[in-house]
């Protein structure tokens, strides 16, 4: 189990369309009255909407935000902040803008609405980097966080594709390093996961139709929790990557790190497996680095820092730089390391080899199957169908299956097929060692919590076993422990049902069932009893032992393939109807049997686990038995039809 500490972030988010129009209240909230409008050049539209908004509440506007929050810059807008006696500062731009607002709270304690129209992640951070003389220094403290950030996903629409894209692998990179901070929680990995998950969905929604408003929602919140995870954890080596090559190579922000971080992720990958498998589920696709890599290029966006002017004579400083006090990271950070990995990335050579996974038209082809249901009538038949298809693609594809690995998978199950029998079915004994079968069993039978569990009915059950008379022996002779069986069959409420058929069949002392064996005559340790007048019924038979299932087919050589046992633990089965009840399926296992917790059909279960004790002597129905005898007592309860 991981210790950890979790420091939320205070500041009021309001998300939305249209919501920056609330601007004004949200500064009145504040107890503000006195506004400065921050923005940047590019901004000029979003900007003007929201200084109408804010109306009267606007005493000034200061429009020169730029990229790494130069001090020069914030000391002219902090003497225009003065000049006008402002106690609010209002942002609207990207990172660079929200940079300026925090530097301005910093010095004067202005309260803070940021509005945010990038993916950047700033707004909810408690970070501030700032340049001076060309060099940069962060620091962090609560004084620098917004008291408030509106995200209005309209103000984002007119973000040109190209900063879009960029900007959101920006976010989704503060998303992935949260993953494997030392600092990870379940708060930020379930927070790095959707923005992950939210940036794969949205990015080539919005970058096919950049006022595509839902698209753009997805991207915006994705980039709320992808900065919340950045003010939450630390950040590894792609954010040291990307602060050495920002400030030695001055490249820019977003695209920088939209090209490292493929290959950040490859290079943590050995030490941060379970990470990348998460990643790579949430973004369906077989392997996280390429993924990031083939929606990077399959949108247009840049994929190398050859693209960037960065050249492998810059590899070496490069890598003193981001090697020198290396932020914690999984894998360790060393100059050979990153100067390979940076090679990589100079070159934009695809992670891990190999052509782009065609995720797109992947699911082009998934839609296309799902809606060749639409007709289908049933609407349960439909809802199966389209599951069963949509979960087997999601199969095929997370797992990039070969033609080979489904070849194989159809000769398997066609000789699965061909290994059935009226005596073997190959099919139940694959679907119970699957699980499958229990898991059916489970959902259909055990969910009436007064009735006797239920279990699987495994491939020996025969149909119209011999009728036997209560007090027979049902092993006749056969060798093994003797056991005297006296059970009861009862209403959950113990009262007794007289005449409930009840039909046992086991194994022999061998661990084969009669059908398993072609010389015997007959049916043999199976039978067809019904309960007496007081809802009982006694019988003699023998201790059940372990044994194989039947491994010489397909299913032994799966077993075989993932290095498991054919044995199932010792049991006896029964089959229980009366009339206005529920069928009982199940089976009784002795305490003291073997393979009770690895049982190949997973068909134990903690309530069928029963003390058949040994005795010597005397037999309850007087038969003599020479030696050591074991008894089974027990009670069915059997609920009524619903
Ligand atoms: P940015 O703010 O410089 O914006 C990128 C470009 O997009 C700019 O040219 C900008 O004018 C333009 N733009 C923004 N919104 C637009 C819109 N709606 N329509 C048209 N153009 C628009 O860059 P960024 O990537 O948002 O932020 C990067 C800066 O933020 C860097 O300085 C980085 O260090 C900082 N940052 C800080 C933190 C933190 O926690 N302190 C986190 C992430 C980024």
């Amino acid at each position: 189990m991981k210790t950890f500490t979790y420091n939320a972030q205070p500041s009021r988010v309001v998300f939305g369309s249209g919501t920056s129009r609330t601007v004004a209240d949200e500064v009145l909230r504040l107890g503000r009255s006195r506004v400065l409008l921050l923005t940047g050049h590019d901004v000029a539209e979003p900007a003007t909407e929201v200084a109408r908004a804010l109306g009267d509440l606007l005493v000034a506007r200061f429009d020169g935000a730029a990229m790494h929050t130069p001090t020069q810059v914030t000391e002219e807008a902090l003497a225009s902040a003065r000049a006008h006696d402002v106690d609010c500062v209002v942002s609207v731009g990207g990172g660079s803008t929200t940079g300026l607002s925090k530097a301005l709270a910093v010095r004067a304690g202005y309260d803070q609405v940021i509005i945010p129209t990038t993916y950047a992640g700033s707004e909810v951070t408690p970070v501030l980097g700032e340049t001076e003389n060309g060099v940069k220094t962060t620091r962090s403290s609560a004084d620098i966080l917004p008291e408030t950030v509106v995200y209005d996903v309209d103000l984002t629409v007119g973000l040109p594709p190209a900063i879009t894209l960029t900007s959101a692998i920006n976010a989704m990179a503060h998303a992935v390093e949260a993953l494997y901070a030392p600092e990870a929680n379940p708060v930020t990995d379930q927070l790095a996961l959707e923005a992950i998950r939210g940036i794969t969905q949205g990015l080539p929604k919005v970058m096919a139709d950049p006022s595509d408003l839902d698209g753009r929602g997805e991207l915006l919140q994705a980039a709320w929790l992808s900065g919340s995870c950045l003010a939450a954890v630390g950040m590894g080596v792609h954010h040291k990557l990307c602060h050495a090559l920002g400030g030695g190579f001055d490249l820019p922000h977003s695209q920088m790190h939209t090209v490292i971080l493929p290959y950040a992720m490859a290079y943590n990958a050995p030490a941060a497996q379970d990470v990348m498998r998460r990643i790579a589920q949430v973004m369906r696709v077989p392997d996280a680095a390429a993924g990031v890599h083939d929606l990077v290029a399959s949108l247009g966006g840049p994929t190398s820092l050859a693209e960037l002017g960065f050249t492998v004579d810059d590899i070496p400083k490069a890598a003193a730089l981001a090697t020198a006090r290396p932020y914690p990271n999984p894998r360790s950070v060393t100059v050979d390391g990153i100067s390979a990995l940076l090679a990589d990335a100079v070159a934009g050579s695809r992670p891990g080899g190999g052509n782009a996974f065609p995720r797109a038209e992947l699911d082009r082809m998934s839609r296309a199957v799902v809606a060749s249901f639409a007709g289908t009538e049933d609407p349960r038949l439909h809802t199966l169908m389209t599951d069963l298809v949509r979960r087997a693609h999601d199969f095929v594809t997370s797992n990039d299956l070969t033609t080979a690995e489904w070849e194989f998978a159809i000769d398997f199950l066609t000789r699965t097929g061909q290994v059935c029998s009226d005596v073997r079915q190959e099919f139940i004994l694959l679907s119970d060692t699957l699980g499958i079968s229990t898991m059916v069993d489970i959902l259909t039978n055990s969910r009436v919590r007064e009735q006797t569990p239920s279990a699987v009915l495994g491939p020996f059950y025969v149909e119209g076993p011999p009728a036997v008379r209560s007090g027979a022996d049902l092993a006749e002779g056969l060798p093994g422990v003797p056991m005297w069986v006296d059970v009861a069959v009862t209403n959950p409420d113990g009262t007794p049902l007289p005449d409930a058929i009840v039909d046992v069949w086991q194994s022999n002392e061998d661990g084969f069932y009669d059908v398993q064996l072609p010389d015997l005559d007959g049916p043999v340790l199976r039978g067809q009893f019904r309960t007496d007048a007081d809802g009982r019924l006694r019988f003699w038979t023998i201790l059940p032992c372990e044994y194989p299932i039947p491994d010489d087919g397909p299913v032994g050589q799966m077993l075989d393939g993932v290095g498991r046992h054919p044995f199932r633990a010792p049991h006896v089965h029964f089959m229980i109807s009366a009339s206005g009840h529920r069928r009982l399926i199940t089976q009784l296992f002795p305490s003291d049997g073997a393979y009770l917790t690895s049982d190949s059909v997973f068909g134990v279960k903690h309530n069928l686990i029963v003390d058949m004790p040994e005795h010597r002597g005397p037999t309850p129905d007087g038969r003599v038995v020479d030696g050591a005898w074991r008894r089974l007592d027990f009670t069915f309860r059997i609920a009524p039809d619903a």
